[in-house]
């Protein structure tokens, strides 16, 4: 562990203390932050931490897989706003800081409305691109791992450029994505916009809605329902699963750090196979479903692994919560929901 003296304070740094943006809390009380998709599972976490710093937090959202639920308890919050808006529309506003999180993540809710999932990624980023243009703002995309596709590199590093099927049913998601990403880096290149591109893997924790469908949101709802719990395939597909607190941590991490624009992975970089998880699952809950296996849905990816060498050093960030005890206090969330 290494320390370091602010502010006449001698303090440690552990993994979740940055070097680059020490001390950026202390400047939040000045800005007006933008959060798009703040009322969805990511960013009313991220709502949460930003209202905390002080600073003046837009909670901007249309409510197609997001709920005012999930920010009733900053509603009567002074430095906290909600805007309900569909961002494929241009908005006025004044802000110094945009996280663009806007866009339905589950294969599920992105698969519902193909075209409207592009456009939200698409024309939505242009949207955002262009406020931060015209306000001088620092913008933050949430991309994902998704714009590896189905990896033919193990584990993911930043510099491969994927293997996406550009035709089939996830690509409206995945190559809405790629393009946001693109876009994000020609802002970047011809009007100088402060951009910043994180590459989320598989994010979990309270607040996924019980219909989500994502897998670990699933689960959990199947055992403690005591329903089957379904595992698509055989079980043998990967994914590195992160909780939601160590997400948010590389994110404003991310946002604040000077001179760098990523992409950067943030995720946790321990692997585990779907059948494993269900079995963690089945375990934590004590539950009595059986498990039964259905078709693997297209193109969903065998493996997915980030390399998060780049997080490490950038952002001095890496995650600190294992699975077990995040899948804990998940399901406690869930046992109140379900
Ligand atoms: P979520 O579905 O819970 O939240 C998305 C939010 O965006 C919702 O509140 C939804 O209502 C809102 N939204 C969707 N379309 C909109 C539009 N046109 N205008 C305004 N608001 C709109 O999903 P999440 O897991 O919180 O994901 C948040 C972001 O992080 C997404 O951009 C997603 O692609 C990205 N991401 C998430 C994960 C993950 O594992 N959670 C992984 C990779 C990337
Ligand atoms: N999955 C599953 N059962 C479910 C939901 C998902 O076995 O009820 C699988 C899915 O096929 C994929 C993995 O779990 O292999 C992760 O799926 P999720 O939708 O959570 O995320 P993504 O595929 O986008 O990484």
């Amino acid at each position: 562990m290494v320390s370091r003296l602010i502010k006449g304070w001698q303090i440690a740094l552990g993994p979740h203390q940055a070097d680059s943006n020490i001390g950026w809390e202390d400047t939040m009380k000045e800005l007006r932050v933008l959060v798009t998709g703040g009322s969805g599972f990511l960013g009313s976490h991220l709502c949460d931490r930003l209202v905390e710093t002080g600073a003046e937090v837009l909670c901007l959202d249309n409510f197609f897989t997001g709920s005012k639920r999930n920010i009733r308890d900053l509603l009567d919050r002074k430095n906290f706003e909600v805007i309900r808006h569909d961002l494929v529309e241009p908005i006025l506003l004044e802000v110094d800081q945009i996280y663009n999180l806007a866009s339905p993540a589950s294969p599920v809710h992105y698969q519902y409305n193909p075209v409207k999932t592009v456009k939200t990624n698409v024309m939505g980023t242009i949207n955002m691109l262009g406020l931060a243009k015209r306000v001088k703002a620092r913008i933050l995309q949430a991309s994902t791992s998704e714009v590896y596709g189905d990896p033919q590199q193990h584990p993911q590093k930043e510099t491969y450029w994927g293997h996406v099927n550009p035709i089939g049913l996830r690509s409206c998601y995945d190559e809405g994505k790629r393009v946001a990403e693109t876009l994000m880096m020609d802002y970047y290149r011809q009007n100088q916009v402060d951009v910043k591109i994180v590459r989320i893997f598989n994010t979990y924790g309270p607040r996924m809605a019980v219909s989500d469908g994502r897998v670990v949101s699933n689960f959990i709802v199947q055992a403690l329902r005591n329903d089957p719990i379904t595992i698509y395939g055989d079980g043998s597909q990967t994914r590195s699963f992160c909780y939601v607190s160590d997400m948010v941590e590389g994110l404003v991490r991310m946002m604040n750090c000077d001179n760098f624009t990523g992409p950067v992975n943030v995720g946790n970089p321990r692997e585990f196979s779907i059948a494993r998880l269900a079995g963690l699952v089945l375990e934590i809950t004590q539950s009595k479903s059986e498990i039964v296996y259905r078709p693997l849905p297209e193109d969903d990816p065998i493996q997915r692994c980030p390399d998060i060498t780049l997080a490490k050093e950038r952002l001095r960030w890496e995650p600190v919560v294992p699975l077990r005890e995040g899948l804990e206090r998940t399901i406690e969330y869930f046992k109140q929901v379900v």
